[in-house]
Protein backbone atom coordinates (compact mmCIF):
# COMPACT_ATOMS: atom_id res chain seq x y z
CA UNK A 1 0.00 0.00 0.00
CA UNK A 2 3.19 2.95 0.99
CA UNK A 3 4.69 1.63 -2.41
CA UNK A 4 1.16 2.27 -4.01
CA UNK A 5 1.28 5.28 -2.12
CA UNK A 6 4.65 6.49 -3.39
CA UNK A 7 3.66 5.71 -7.07
CA UNK A 8 0.56 7.89 -6.62
CA UNK A 9 1.80 11.06 -5.34
CA UNK A 10 5.84 11.14 -5.08
CA UNK A 11 5.92 12.62 -8.86
CA UNK A 12 4.64 15.97 -6.88
CA UNK A 13 6.35 15.46 -3.20
CA UNK A 14 9.74 14.07 -4.69
CA UNK A 15 10.39 12.98 -1.09
CA UNK A 16 12.60 9.88 -2.28
CA UNK A 17 15.59 9.87 -4.53
CA UNK A 18 15.78 6.12 -4.66
CA UNK A 19 12.86 3.69 -3.44
CA UNK A 20 13.63 0.02 -3.06
CA UNK A 21 10.45 -1.54 -4.37
CA UNK A 22 12.15 -5.15 -4.70
CA UNK A 23 13.70 -5.10 -1.40
CA UNK A 24 10.83 -3.57 0.40
CA UNK A 25 8.81 -6.41 -0.63
CA UNK A 26 11.33 -9.36 0.14
CA UNK A 27 11.73 -7.38 3.98
CA UNK A 28 7.89 -7.99 3.93
CA UNK A 29 7.61 -11.27 2.81
CA UNK A 30 10.24 -12.42 5.33
CA UNK A 31 7.78 -11.10 7.95
CA UNK A 32 5.05 -12.62 6.30
CA UNK A 33 6.78 -15.87 6.31
CA UNK A 34 8.14 -15.46 9.91
CA UNK A 35 4.95 -15.04 11.10
CA UNK A 36 3.32 -17.64 9.41
CA UNK A 37 6.35 -20.25 11.46
CA UNK A 38 5.62 -18.67 14.76
CA UNK A 39 8.96 -17.29 14.89
CA UNK A 40 9.05 -14.37 17.33
CA UNK A 41 8.95 -11.00 15.84
CA UNK A 42 10.84 -7.95 15.99
CA UNK A 43 9.24 -4.98 17.95
CA UNK A 44 8.04 -3.31 14.52
CA UNK A 45 7.87 -6.27 12.31
CA UNK A 46 6.21 -5.26 8.74
CA UNK A 47 6.07 -1.47 9.61
CA UNK A 48 7.40 0.23 6.45
CA UNK A 49 10.18 2.90 7.07
CA UNK A 50 11.82 5.77 4.91
CA UNK A 51 15.77 6.34 5.23
CA UNK A 52 17.10 9.94 4.81
CA UNK A 53 20.13 9.45 2.22
CA UNK A 54 22.98 10.49 4.99
CA UNK A 55 22.56 6.74 6.31
CA UNK A 56 24.44 3.65 4.91
CA UNK A 57 22.05 0.52 3.88
CA UNK A 58 23.95 -1.93 2.32
CA UNK A 59 24.29 -2.01 -1.63
CA UNK A 60 21.87 0.66 -2.23
CA UNK A 61 22.37 4.18 -3.49
CA UNK A 62 23.57 6.69 -0.69
CA UNK A 63 24.03 10.06 -2.21
CA UNK A 64 23.87 12.20 0.79
CA UNK A 65 21.91 14.59 -2.06
CA UNK A 66 25.02 15.37 -3.25
CA UNK A 67 26.51 14.21 -7.18
CA UNK A 68 29.76 13.41 -5.56
CA UNK A 69 28.30 10.14 -4.20
CA UNK A 70 26.76 9.45 -7.32
CA UNK A 71 26.60 5.68 -7.97
CA UNK A 72 28.25 4.86 -4.87
CA UNK A 73 26.92 1.93 -2.64
CA UNK A 74 28.21 1.35 0.76
CA UNK A 75 29.48 -1.47 1.65
CA UNK A 76 28.17 -2.16 4.69
CA UNK A 77 24.74 -1.21 7.36
CA UNK A 78 24.84 1.85 9.62
CA UNK A 79 24.17 0.48 13.01
CA UNK A 80 20.61 2.24 13.31
CA UNK A 81 19.75 0.57 9.62
CA UNK A 82 20.81 -2.62 11.14
CA UNK A 83 18.82 -1.92 14.02
CA UNK A 84 15.59 -1.48 11.99
CA UNK A 85 16.04 -4.50 10.31
CA UNK A 86 17.02 -6.71 12.92
CA UNK A 87 13.59 -4.81 14.48
CA UNK A 88 11.71 -6.38 11.22
CA UNK A 89 11.35 -2.67 9.81
CA UNK A 90 10.24 -2.72 6.03
CA UNK A 91 12.61 0.27 4.39
CA UNK A 92 11.27 1.34 1.34
CA UNK A 93 13.86 4.04 0.25
CA UNK A 94 16.35 6.69 0.84
CA UNK A 95 14.75 9.96 1.46
CA UNK A 96 15.93 13.54 -0.05
CA UNK A 97 18.11 16.04 2.05
CA UNK A 98 20.10 19.15 1.30
CA UNK A 99 23.48 18.08 0.17
CA UNK A 100 25.16 16.84 3.04
CA UNK A 101 21.95 17.81 5.70
CA UNK A 102 23.66 21.64 4.87
CA UNK A 103 20.44 23.84 4.73
CA UNK A 104 16.43 24.49 6.09
CA UNK A 105 14.39 23.56 3.17
CA UNK A 106 15.92 20.40 0.98
CA UNK A 107 16.35 23.14 -2.03
CA UNK A 108 20.09 22.28 -1.64
CA UNK A 109 19.71 18.60 -2.67
CA UNK A 110 21.49 18.14 -5.95
CA UNK A 111 18.66 16.57 -7.23
CA UNK A 112 16.09 18.68 -6.69
CA UNK A 113 13.76 19.91 -4.37
CA UNK A 114 10.91 18.21 -2.05
CA UNK A 115 7.41 19.77 -2.00
CA UNK A 116 5.73 20.18 0.96
CA UNK A 117 2.61 18.36 1.19
CA UNK A 118 0.38 20.95 2.71
CA UNK A 119 1.38 23.31 -0.33
CA UNK A 120 3.43 22.29 -2.55
CA UNK A 121 4.69 25.59 -3.74
CA UNK A 122 6.06 25.38 0.03
CA UNK A 123 9.47 24.03 1.33
CA UNK A 124 9.10 20.71 3.67
CA UNK A 125 12.02 21.94 5.69
CA UNK A 126 15.40 21.13 5.70
CA UNK A 127 17.35 18.93 5.75
CA UNK A 128 15.51 16.76 6.12
CA UNK A 129 12.46 17.13 4.02
CA UNK A 130 12.79 13.99 2.06
CA UNK A 131 11.84 11.89 5.55
CA UNK A 132 9.34 14.71 7.18
CA UNK A 133 7.11 15.30 3.49
CA UNK A 134 7.20 10.98 3.05
CA UNK A 135 5.59 10.96 6.44
CA UNK A 136 3.43 13.83 6.14
CA UNK A 137 2.33 12.72 2.85
CA UNK A 138 1.71 9.03 3.95
CA UNK A 139 4.02 7.66 2.04
CA UNK A 140 5.63 6.03 5.05
CA UNK A 141 4.48 6.12 8.88
CA UNK A 142 7.60 6.05 10.46
CA UNK A 143 10.94 7.83 8.84
CA UNK A 144 14.92 8.37 10.16
CA UNK A 145 15.97 12.09 9.94
CA UNK A 146 19.47 13.09 11.32
CA UNK A 147 19.82 16.45 13.50
CA UNK A 148 22.87 18.59 13.19
CA UNK A 149 20.91 21.93 14.30
CA UNK A 150 17.27 21.10 13.73
CA UNK A 151 17.05 19.19 10.76
CA UNK A 152 14.55 16.49 12.01
CA UNK A 153 12.61 19.29 14.27
CA UNK A 154 12.38 21.77 11.38
CA UNK A 155 11.03 20.13 9.19
CA UNK A 156 8.63 18.16 11.38
CA UNK A 157 7.17 21.43 12.65
CA UNK A 158 6.68 22.67 9.03
CA UNK A 159 4.89 19.31 7.93
CA UNK A 160 2.85 18.63 11.07
CA UNK A 161 4.69 15.62 11.69
CA UNK A 162 7.11 14.51 15.20
CA UNK A 163 10.79 14.58 14.93
CA UNK A 164 12.77 14.17 17.71
CA UNK A 165 16.63 14.68 17.96
CA UNK A 166 17.62 12.47 20.90
CA UNK A 167 20.60 13.13 23.59
CA UNK A 168 23.87 13.25 21.85
CA UNK A 169 25.42 9.88 22.12
CA UNK A 170 22.01 8.07 22.57
CA UNK A 171 21.83 6.63 18.91
CA UNK A 172 24.49 5.51 16.98
CA UNK A 173 26.42 7.63 14.25
CA UNK A 174 28.12 4.98 12.96
CA UNK A 175 27.46 5.05 9.04
CA UNK A 176 26.17 8.49 9.41
CA UNK A 177 28.14 10.15 6.88
CA UNK A 178 29.59 12.81 9.05
CA UNK A 179 28.31 16.76 8.37
CA UNK A 180 29.25 17.94 11.84
CA UNK A 181 30.78 14.99 13.97
CA UNK A 182 30.40 16.90 17.47
CA UNK A 183 26.80 17.52 16.52
CA UNK A 184 24.97 14.93 14.10
CA UNK A 185 22.39 12.49 15.68
CA UNK A 186 19.80 10.87 14.36
CA UNK A 187 16.40 10.41 15.01
CA UNK A 188 13.09 9.77 14.61
CA UNK A 189 9.99 10.68 11.90
CA UNK A 190 6.44 9.78 13.06
CA UNK A 191 3.16 11.06 12.58
CA UNK A 192 2.45 10.36 16.71
CA UNK A 193 4.73 10.84 19.80
CA UNK A 194 4.16 7.15 20.57
CA UNK A 195 5.40 5.67 16.99
CA UNK A 196 8.42 7.99 17.85
CA UNK A 197 9.03 6.25 21.21
CA UNK A 198 8.36 3.33 19.47
CA UNK A 199 10.95 3.75 16.79
CA UNK A 200 13.45 5.55 18.92
CA UNK A 201 13.74 2.53 21.65
CA UNK A 202 14.62 0.30 18.57
CA UNK A 203 17.56 2.45 16.91
CA UNK A 204 19.06 3.94 20.55
CA UNK A 205 21.52 2.75 23.05
CA UNK A 206 25.04 1.46 23.21
CA UNK A 207 27.23 1.20 20.23
CA UNK A 208 30.57 0.00 20.28
CA UNK A 209 31.14 1.33 16.97
CA UNK A 210 30.86 4.79 17.76
CA UNK A 211 32.92 6.27 20.41
CA UNK A 212 30.78 8.90 21.23
CA UNK A 213 28.04 6.52 21.96
CA UNK A 214 26.49 6.51 25.64
CA UNK A 215 27.09 3.36 27.37
CA UNK A 216 23.60 3.17 28.95
CA UNK A 217 19.95 1.95 28.56
CA UNK A 218 17.56 4.05 25.98
CA UNK A 219 15.72 6.35 28.42
CA UNK A 220 12.29 4.86 29.00
CA UNK A 221 10.87 7.07 26.29
CA UNK A 222 7.55 4.31 25.31
CA UNK A 223 6.43 4.64 28.98
CA UNK A 224 6.61 8.36 29.20
CA UNK A 225 4.90 8.43 25.72
CA UNK A 226 2.16 6.43 27.53
CA UNK A 227 2.09 8.25 30.44
CA UNK A 228 1.73 11.19 28.47
CA UNK A 229 -1.05 10.79 26.65
CA UNK A 230 -3.15 10.00 29.78
CA UNK A 231 -3.01 14.04 30.46
CA UNK A 232 -1.02 13.49 33.72
CA UNK A 233 1.76 16.29 33.70
CA UNK A 234 1.19 16.60 37.85
CA UNK A 235 4.58 18.03 39.18
CA UNK A 236 6.27 18.30 36.11
CA UNK A 237 8.17 22.10 35.98
CA UNK A 238 8.33 23.35 31.93
CA UNK A 239 10.38 26.56 31.44
CA UNK A 240 9.39 28.94 28.31
CA UNK A 241 12.65 30.49 26.96
CA UNK A 242 12.20 33.77 26.94
CA UNK A 243 14.94 34.21 24.59
CA UNK A 244 13.05 32.64 21.93
CA UNK A 245 9.97 34.92 21.47
CA UNK A 246 9.15 38.36 19.60
CA UNK A 247 10.73 39.84 17.04
CA UNK A 248 11.00 37.66 13.66
CA UNK A 249 8.37 35.33 15.67
CA UNK A 250 5.24 35.19 13.35
CA UNK A 251 1.69 35.81 15.40
CA UNK A 252 0.26 32.96 14.68
CA UNK A 253 3.38 30.57 15.37
CA UNK A 254 3.28 32.89 19.06
CA UNK A 255 -0.63 32.04 19.60
CA UNK A 256 -0.35 28.32 18.70
CA UNK A 257 2.63 28.08 20.94
CA UNK A 258 1.04 29.93 23.70
CA UNK A 259 -2.08 28.06 23.53
CA UNK A 260 -0.24 24.32 24.60
CA UNK A 261 1.64 26.26 27.50
CA UNK A 262 -1.73 26.89 28.70
CA UNK A 263 -3.00 22.74 27.73
CA UNK A 264 0.08 22.23 29.66
CA UNK A 265 -0.56 24.19 32.87
CA UNK A 266 -4.30 22.83 32.73
CA UNK A 267 -2.93 19.15 33.08
CA UNK A 268 -1.01 20.34 35.93
CA UNK A 269 2.32 20.95 35.06
CA UNK A 270 3.95 24.58 36.68
CA UNK A 271 5.09 26.76 34.14
CA UNK A 272 7.70 29.44 34.50
CA UNK A 273 10.09 32.12 32.38
CA UNK A 274 13.11 31.04 31.88
CA UNK A 275 15.89 32.93 30.76
CA UNK A 276 18.82 31.49 28.78
CA UNK A 277 20.82 34.38 27.71
CA UNK A 278 23.62 32.89 25.72
CA UNK A 279 20.86 31.29 23.10
CA UNK A 280 21.47 34.51 21.42
CA UNK A 281 24.64 34.09 20.14
CA UNK A 282 24.18 30.24 19.51
CA UNK A 283 23.23 30.79 15.56
CA UNK A 284 26.90 32.71 15.32
CA UNK A 285 28.54 29.82 17.39
CA UNK A 286 27.09 27.06 15.30
CA UNK A 287 27.62 28.24 11.84
CA UNK A 288 31.07 28.58 12.97
CA UNK A 289 31.72 25.08 14.60
CA UNK A 290 29.34 22.75 12.23
CA UNK A 291 31.24 24.16 8.97
CA UNK A 292 34.80 23.88 10.83
CA UNK A 293 33.72 20.41 11.32
CA UNK A 294 32.32 19.90 7.95
CA UNK A 295 35.24 21.29 6.06
CA UNK A 296 37.53 18.41 7.66
CA UNK A 297 34.87 15.66 7.02
CA UNK A 298 34.55 16.29 3.30
CA UNK A 299 38.15 16.27 2.98
CA UNK A 300 37.70 12.40 2.08
CA UNK A 301 35.76 13.01 -0.79
CA UNK A 302 38.68 13.16 -2.75
CA UNK A 303 38.01 12.02 -6.57
CA UNK A 304 39.63 8.43 -5.64
CA UNK A 305 37.41 7.01 -3.17
CA UNK A 306 34.18 7.43 -3.73
CA UNK A 307 31.38 7.90 -6.27
CA UNK A 308 32.20 10.68 -9.13
CA UNK A 309 35.77 10.59 -10.56
CA UNK A 310 36.39 14.16 -13.12
CA UNK A 311 38.77 14.90 -15.69
CA UNK A 312 40.86 11.26 -14.93
CA UNK A 313 42.06 10.90 -18.45
CA UNK A 314 45.90 10.59 -18.58
CA UNK A 315 46.56 14.56 -19.21
CA UNK A 316 45.67 15.55 -15.41
CA UNK A 317 47.55 15.00 -12.11
CA UNK A 318 46.20 13.67 -8.83
CA UNK A 319 45.79 16.96 -7.23
CA UNK A 320 43.95 18.74 -10.28
CA UNK A 321 41.51 15.30 -10.37
CA UNK A 322 40.27 16.15 -7.36
CA UNK A 323 40.26 19.54 -7.72
CA UNK A 324 38.14 19.06 -10.67
CA UNK A 325 35.74 16.63 -9.13
CA UNK A 326 35.23 18.79 -5.96
CA UNK A 327 34.52 21.89 -8.33
CA UNK A 328 31.57 19.75 -10.18
CA UNK A 329 30.48 17.05 -7.19
CA UNK A 330 29.56 19.51 -4.33
CA UNK A 331 26.97 22.38 -4.92
CA UNK A 332 27.25 26.12 -4.00
CA UNK A 333 25.99 25.48 -0.24
CA UNK A 334 28.53 23.03 0.25
CA UNK A 335 31.45 24.82 -0.77
CA UNK A 336 30.43 28.07 0.96
CA UNK A 337 30.77 25.90 4.08
CA UNK A 338 34.11 24.46 3.34
CA UNK A 339 35.53 27.95 2.79
CA UNK A 340 33.78 29.13 6.14
CA UNK A 341 35.23 26.14 7.64
CA UNK A 342 38.81 26.49 6.57
CA UNK A 343 38.86 29.49 7.53
CA UNK A 344 37.77 29.80 11.09
CA UNK A 345 40.68 26.94 11.14
CA UNK A 346 43.26 28.70 9.63
CA UNK A 347 46.40 29.62 11.50
CA UNK A 348 45.79 32.59 12.92
CA UNK A 349 42.27 32.75 12.97
CA UNK A 350 41.47 29.38 14.97
CA UNK A 351 41.31 31.24 18.48
CA UNK A 352 39.26 34.26 17.20
CA UNK A 353 36.53 32.39 15.47
CA UNK A 354 36.78 28.35 16.04
CA UNK A 355 38.04 29.11 19.82
CA UNK A 356 35.50 31.98 20.55
CA UNK A 357 32.67 29.74 19.06
CA UNK A 358 33.42 26.94 21.56
CA UNK A 359 33.86 29.33 24.47
CA UNK A 360 30.12 30.31 23.43
CA UNK A 361 29.31 26.65 23.60
CA UNK A 362 29.94 26.14 26.86
CA UNK A 363 27.90 29.27 28.00
CA UNK A 364 25.18 28.01 26.17
CA UNK A 365 25.45 24.27 27.91
CA UNK A 366 25.71 26.64 31.18
CA UNK A 367 22.63 27.85 30.59
CA UNK A 368 20.87 25.31 30.08
CA UNK A 369 22.17 23.58 33.21
CA UNK A 370 21.17 26.88 34.84
CA UNK A 371 17.47 26.19 33.52
CA UNK A 372 17.37 22.75 34.14
CA UNK A 373 18.15 23.35 38.22
CA UNK A 374 14.66 24.90 38.20
CA UNK A 375 12.54 23.00 35.63
CA UNK A 376 12.35 19.57 33.65
CA UNK A 377 11.74 20.66 30.44
CA UNK A 378 12.10 23.76 28.15
CA UNK A 379 9.80 24.84 25.72
CA UNK A 380 9.72 27.35 22.50
CA UNK A 381 8.08 27.65 19.20
CA UNK A 382 10.05 24.58 16.79
CA UNK A 383 10.40 27.53 14.05
CA UNK A 384 9.91 31.38 14.15
CA UNK A 385 7.44 30.89 11.25
CA UNK A 386 5.41 28.35 9.23
CA UNK A 387 6.53 27.17 5.87
CA UNK A 388 8.17 29.57 3.65
CA UNK A 389 7.79 29.41 -0.29
CA UNK A 390 10.24 27.39 -2.58
CA UNK A 391 12.96 29.60 -3.49
CA UNK A 392 12.28 32.54 -1.01
CA UNK A 393 15.34 32.26 0.94
CA UNK A 394 17.38 30.24 -1.87
CA UNK A 395 19.77 33.57 -2.07
CA UNK A 396 19.95 34.97 1.39
CA UNK A 397 22.27 32.67 2.81
CA UNK A 398 21.61 34.03 6.07
CA UNK A 399 17.86 34.60 5.72
CA UNK A 400 18.29 30.48 5.67
CA UNK A 401 20.56 30.30 8.76
CA UNK A 402 17.85 32.43 10.95
CA UNK A 403 14.98 29.10 10.49
CA UNK A 404 17.59 27.28 13.32
CA UNK A 405 17.22 30.00 15.98
CA UNK A 406 15.58 27.90 17.84
CA UNK A 407 16.33 24.49 17.26
CA UNK A 408 20.51 24.65 17.32
CA UNK A 409 21.15 25.48 21.40
CA UNK A 410 19.69 22.24 21.87
CA UNK A 411 22.46 20.78 19.68
CA UNK A 412 25.35 22.95 20.78
CA UNK A 413 24.87 21.43 24.53
CA UNK A 414 24.02 17.52 23.34
CA UNK A 415 20.47 17.57 25.35
CA UNK A 416 17.49 15.93 24.03
CA UNK A 417 15.30 18.13 21.87
CA UNK A 418 11.29 16.97 19.88
CA UNK A 419 8.90 19.00 17.59
CA UNK A 420 5.49 18.23 18.24
CA UNK A 421 2.47 19.55 16.07
CA UNK A 422 0.58 22.22 17.86
CA UNK A 423 -2.13 23.20 15.44
CA UNK A 424 -2.20 25.58 11.92
CA UNK A 425 -1.11 28.99 11.87
CA UNK A 426 -3.67 31.70 10.73
CA UNK A 427 -2.27 31.03 6.76
CA UNK A 428 -3.50 27.28 7.56
CA UNK A 429 -0.03 25.86 7.67
CA UNK A 430 1.54 23.90 10.79
CA UNK A 431 3.46 25.26 13.78
CA UNK A 432 5.67 23.20 15.76
CA UNK A 433 5.78 23.30 19.75
CA UNK A 434 9.66 22.36 20.48
CA UNK A 435 10.56 20.89 24.03
CA UNK A 436 14.25 20.25 25.15
CA UNK A 437 15.60 18.29 27.75
CA UNK A 438 18.60 17.68 29.41
CA UNK A 439 20.80 14.86 28.16
CA UNK A 440 19.58 10.90 28.58
CA UNK A 441 16.60 12.43 29.84
CA UNK A 442 14.80 11.72 26.42
CA UNK A 443 11.63 10.36 28.52
CA UNK A 444 10.85 13.62 29.75
CA UNK A 445 10.16 14.79 25.50
CA UNK A 446 7.85 12.02 25.49
CA UNK A 447 5.73 12.82 28.15
CA UNK A 448 5.31 16.54 27.53
CA UNK A 449 5.01 16.07 23.64
CA UNK A 450 2.09 13.30 24.06
CA UNK A 451 0.17 14.99 26.59
CA UNK A 452 0.30 17.37 23.64
CA UNK A 453 -1.06 15.72 21.37
N1 LIG B 1 19.91 24.05 8.82
C1 LIG B 1 21.10 23.77 9.57
C2 LIG B 1 22.30 23.84 8.66
O1 LIG B 1 22.14 24.18 7.56
C3 LIG B 1 20.99 22.45 10.26
C4 LIG B 1 21.21 21.31 9.38
C5 LIG B 1 21.11 19.99 10.07
O2 LIG B 1 20.60 19.88 11.18
N2 LIG B 1 21.65 19.00 9.42
O3 LIG B 1 23.40 23.58 9.05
Amino acid sequence: AHLDRIDAVDDRVHAFLHVDAEGALEAARAVDAARARGDELGPLAGVPLALKDVLTQKGIPTTCGSRILEGWRPPYDATVTARLKAAGVVILGKTNMDEFAMGSSTEHSAYGPTHNPWDLERIPGGSGGGSAAAVAAYEAPLAIGTDTGGSIRQPGAVTGTVGVKPTYGGVSRYGLVAFSSSLDQAGPVSRTVLDAALLHSVIGGHDPLDSTSIDAPVPPVVEAARRGATGDLEGVRVGVVKELSGEGYQPGVEARFAEAVEVLTSLGATVVEVSCPHFTYALAAYYLIAPSEASSNLAKFDAMRYGLRVGDDGTHSAEEVMALTRAAGFGPEVKRRIMLGTYALSSGYYDAYYGSAQKVRTLISQDFANAYAEVDVLVSPTTPTTAFRLGEKLEDPLAMYLNDLCTIPSNLAGGAAMSVPCGLSDDGLPVGFQVMAPAMADDRLYLVGAALE
